[in-house]
């Protein structure tokens, strides 16, 4: 390493906003309960970037990153920032930017203040739109996921009369702080490219977003113009939809409009990060910009292919330090990639994370309880910051021995810990029978020996698994937490709550009843708790939209279950009731996709280990005598890679780790699984190859017209369509859910019906729960005197 002279610089792609200890989300909802002014939210935000930006600097980054920061989500920040907000909402000169902001962003609802759309929460980090969009008011702009990550944006609604007028004293004020605080400044931007393609028509899904481009582009310009004339130094624009299959038009659009935004005179950096560019890869290159940003976490094999295409006068940024994951650096193995690329790239390499670190935690400084072995293989947002002051380093030939001493050391206490290798868990799923993921008849023979068994009427009725979590459920478990109740007491207290949840069941005449679920605190984090593989931070959050964090579980070695999960709180469930008692457990996807896995192994191998966990667990149930298991799997579709080119690859081994988890058993038990908040119709024949006896859906919202899918499919097994919204406190109408069910009996044939909710009730009240399912239980009635 000699390059004594080359300036390699470094940057990131953005910071996490929400602060060390989670500042940005308390002060948000101080201000959402009227206890904290817009100043005062104003200032807090001044000091959160402030501060992210001395780490920046102070961990050596040779620009700091503005326009990173949004009070809620940075797409809504686009849509003030170009003057786009929907006409619908009526703003006019009474409401200040700000509340604008949040009126979009949470809704506004004409009478009283219930929760706000995206602030419904079931514990699952997800957003969930709220009927609220019934309401004469306005509804939230929707929420959908930010690439294949776990952060959900706004989504932007454009129409024919969308017009775009630039409104740029936000981000400049910006732009001036950081350079009052003496930083060399880099502004990030979202492309118009992007921008128009994460967009929506509300009420022509033909409208073409790309028609709006002309437009928008002078609005482009003139902000690169002010962002040129305030000094900035340099502009980052995002356009990570290059890493998507784009129509042609898109992609042809890239040209002209890098070449009308290059005129601005200052110096642009593309970025692009999730994704190969594949196809795009050489358009990439040749765009007229300053300057390109690629992943090379998640597209390494690219990286040569680029350092050559990639004209010499412009810049390359390397996104070499993984920023959708919080393991350490391999710095050698880093180097070694780096190395070659050194040479070719002349001064014009700058090393960066992958992606924006916006998708990881804050800081490992927080961590006091992890296990210092484990705690020493990671690195959090501030400590990838240091990594790429390393790299920086080492590659300009300064003597950084010590530094690279220690991080290998780590790097080989990882690679060598028995810890994180379980030679038996290795060697079961190297002789794991190739039929281990098939139930041993087909569904037909299975439907005769569960009906023969169950004996269920016709329409039969059930729930998702979850009960209202009630204060007293909550503070039993925080009690429970902090030491002040002891493991009999907690115990007990569960007990109860779950004798109480089965005795309303039976009073509300369920036909398959569920424990509750009362004993969990996170459908995920239950089971990482009990299974080994697993670690848990304290303040490891990350943001999922707006003020919601969710903090995921580590997966850093082999997972293996060393005794039973469930199977005592099912067995007593069941043994006060003489129903059904449905046993619940969350899938081996679901509990890959809401963790953070390890990166030594594919994720498949990962997916197979986490589904012979469940499989064990799926077994001891059925031998204590639960004859109906519900494995959820809500985050299937999450999982699918963003190149259709992949999604086959992905659905063969995700789909085949839910059968192993579920195959074991004989045909007399029945296998439910459960998925919400997705569309359905492209994975049919994959969800179908799942081979559930059962499975329940969210449909409600969608008006049954999720359903026509599986029925034009001709779905095989049995099906529950959610027939009310638990989003809402909103007691659902009987007729309505009667209408809902004669729709689902037109697509799917009656006798292979159930009637269920969309999802699990954990975030609703106990009074208004009995209400809808007592209405949800009379609909039924009344269906089975039809069919
Ligand atoms: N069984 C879970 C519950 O009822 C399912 C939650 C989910 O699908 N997100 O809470
Ligand atoms: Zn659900």
């Amino acid at each position: 390493m000699t390059n004594t002279n080359k300036a390699i610089q470094t940057h990131i792609p953005g910071f996490p906003r929400i602060g060390a200890a989670r500042e940005l989300k308390f002060a948000l909802e101080r201000h959402w309960r009227g206890e904290l002014s817009e100043a005062g939210l104003e200032e807090i935000g001044r000091e959160l970037r402030a501060r992210h930006w001395a780490l920046q600097r102070e961990a050596g980054l040779d620009l700091v990153t503005v326009g990173d920061f949004a009070f809620y989500d940075q797409v809504a920040s686009h849509i003030q920032l170009f003057g786009c907000e929907p006409a619908r909402y009526g703003f006019n000169a009474e409401q200040s930017p700000l509340q604008r902001y949040f009126t979009m962003a949470r809704g506004r609802s004409a009478d009283v203040t219930p929760t706000a759309a995206h602030d419904a929460d079931c514990g699952c980090g997800q957003p969930h739109a709220s009927t609220s969009a019934a309401l004469p008011a306005a509804a939230a702009l929707e929420m959908t996921k930010w690439f294949d990550t776990n952060y959900h944006y706004l989504v932007p609604e454009f129409s024919a009369d969308t017009s775009f007028t630039l409104a740029a004293e936000r981000l400049l004020a910006e732009v001036a702080e950081a350079q009052t605080l003496g930083h060399a400044v880099k502004a990030t931007l979202i492309g118009p490219l992007t921008l128009l393609w994460l967009g929506k028509s509300r009420d022509d899904s033909n409208f073409d977003r790309l028609s709006l481009l002309e437009q928008l582009l002078p609005a482009y310009s003139q902000l690169l113009q002010r962002l040129k004339a305030q000094g900035v130094q340099w502009v980052q624009i995002d356009e990570p939809i290059l890493g998507l299959d784009l129509p042609a038009a898109w992609r042809n659009a890239f040209e002209n409009t890098y070449w009308q935004l290059n005129q601005a005179g200052v110096p642009l950096l593309l970025a692009t990060y999730f994704s190969p560019l594949e196809e795009n890869l050489s358009l990439a290159c040749r765009l007229p910009v300053a300057g390109l940003h690629v992943d090379a976490v998640r597209a390494p094999h690219e990286l040569t292919s680029i350092a050559d295409w990639l004209p010499v006068h412009k810049v390359l940024s390397v996104g070499i330090v993984d920023g959708r994951n919080i393991w350490r650096t391999d710095l050698d193995a880093a180097l070694a990639k780096l190395a070659p690329i050194v040479d070719k790239r002349g001064g014009k390499l700058w090393l960066s994370s992958s992606c924006s670190l916006l998708h990881v935690p804050f800081s490992l400084a927080a961590e006091q309880h992890l296990d210092a072995d484990i705690r020493d293989w990671l690195a959090f947002a501030t400590e990838k910051l240091d990594e790429l002051q390393l790299l920086k380093r080492t590659l300009q030939g300064d003597d950084t021995n010590a530094a690279l001493t220690t991080a290998r050391a780590a790097i080989a206490s990882r690679r060598a810990s028995p810890r994180v290798h379980q030679p038996a868990v290795r060697a079961r799923l190297d002789q794991l029978p190739a039929d281990a993921d098939q139930r041993r008849s087909g569904f037909a023979e299975r439907q005769a020996a569960q009906r023969a068994r169950f004996k269920l009427p016709s329409f039969p009725t059930t729930t998702i698994g979850s009960f209202p979590q009630t204060p007293a459920i909550r503070s039993a478990r925080a009690a429970h937490k902090r030491g002040e109740l002891d493991a009999a007491g907690y115990q007990a207290q569960m007990r109860a709550e779950i004798a109480d949840a089965v005795q309303r069941q039976e009073a509300l005449g369920l036909d398959v009843l569920v424990h509750g679920e009362a004993e969990r605190n996170d459908m995920v984090e239950y089971f990482g708790e009990q299974l080994d593989g697993f670690t848990f931070t304290q303040q490891g959050w990350v943001q999922s939209y707006g003020s919601r964090c969710v903090k995921p579980p580590i997966i850093y070695g082999d997972v293996n279950r060393p005794k039973a999960m469930t199977v005592d709180w099912t067995v007593h469930a069941q043994s006060l009731t003489a129903k059904p008692m449905k046993g619940m457990l969350t899938g081996p996807i679901t509990i890959l996709q809401w963790s953070f896995v390890r990166d030594d192994q594919p994720r498949a191998d990962t997916a197979l280990q986490l589904a012979l966990a469940i499989r064990d667990e799926v077994t001891d149930l059925e031998q204590a005598g639960i004859g109906i298991i519900q494995i959820d799997e809500p985050a299937v579709r999450e999982g699918l890679p963003l190149r259709r080119s992949r999604w086959d690859g992905y659905l063969d081994w995700a789909t085949r780790a839910f059968r192993i988890s579920a195959s074991a058993v004989a045909d007399r038990t029945q296998i439910h699984t459960h998925m919400c908040y997705a569309e359905f119709n492209d994975i049919l024949p994959q969800i179908a190859a799942m081979d559930a006896d059962v499975i329940t859906i969210e449909t409600s919202r969608s008006d049954m017209e999720l359903l026509h899918g599986f029925g034009q499919f001709a779905y095989p097994n049995e099906i529950g369509p959610g027939v009310y919204d638990i989003h809402s406190p909103r007691v659902p109408d009987q007729q309505d859910m009667v209408r809902l069910l004669h729709k689902a009996s037109a697509v799917i044939p009656p006798s292979r019906l159930w009637v269920n909710p969309d999802c699990g009730l954990k975030t609703r009240g106990w009074a208004e729960t009995e209400a809808a399912l007592r209405n949800m239980v009379a609909a039924a009635q009344q269906l089975r005197s039809v069919y």
